[in-house]
């Protein structure tokens, strides 16, 4: 838990979210910004800052999490597939420093995985 961190807040309650699904462990939430018809979140409840944090101890979480992934497409209709991203530190150019899992679908073609320069 991190006092600052806007997921950890949204994880109890102090700062609203769209709501796809939640349990003991994990929560998936729309994106306040979507960058595709369908944009959702899916992170740990517990506070892990990045991939570049997370350790061996962490493989159950991360199993449960990714596990997860497909079915929670498939409940936003994205039967057809998505696409999942994990923006990791500055390179990455993470915002958001509360690991989450982007998974965007809904539009087709969604366009090159990175843009071109
Ligand atoms: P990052 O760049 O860290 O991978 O992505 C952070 C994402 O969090 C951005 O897509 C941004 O739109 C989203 N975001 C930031 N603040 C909030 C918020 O308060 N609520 C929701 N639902 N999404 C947020
Ligand atoms: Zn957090």
């Amino acid at each position: 838990m991190s006092d600052n961190c806007i997921f950890c807040k949204i994880v109890r309650g102090e700062i609203p979210c769209k709501k796809v699904y939640e349990d003991d462990d994990l929560l998936a939430f729309h994106d306040i910004n979507p960058q595709a018809p369908v944009h959702f979140m899916v992170i740990p409840k517990r506070h892990i800052a990045s991939l570049a944090e997370v350790r061996p101890d962490d493989a159950p979480l991360m199993g449960r999490l990714f596990a997860k992934l497909g079915e929670l497409a498939g409940s936003q209709g994205l039967s057809d597939g998505f696409r999942t991203i994990v923006n990791t530190g500055r390179i990455g150019r993470q915002e958001v420093y509360h690991l989450h899992i982007h998974v965007l679908g809904g539009q087709e073609p969604l366009g090159p995985m990175l843009p071109r320069k």
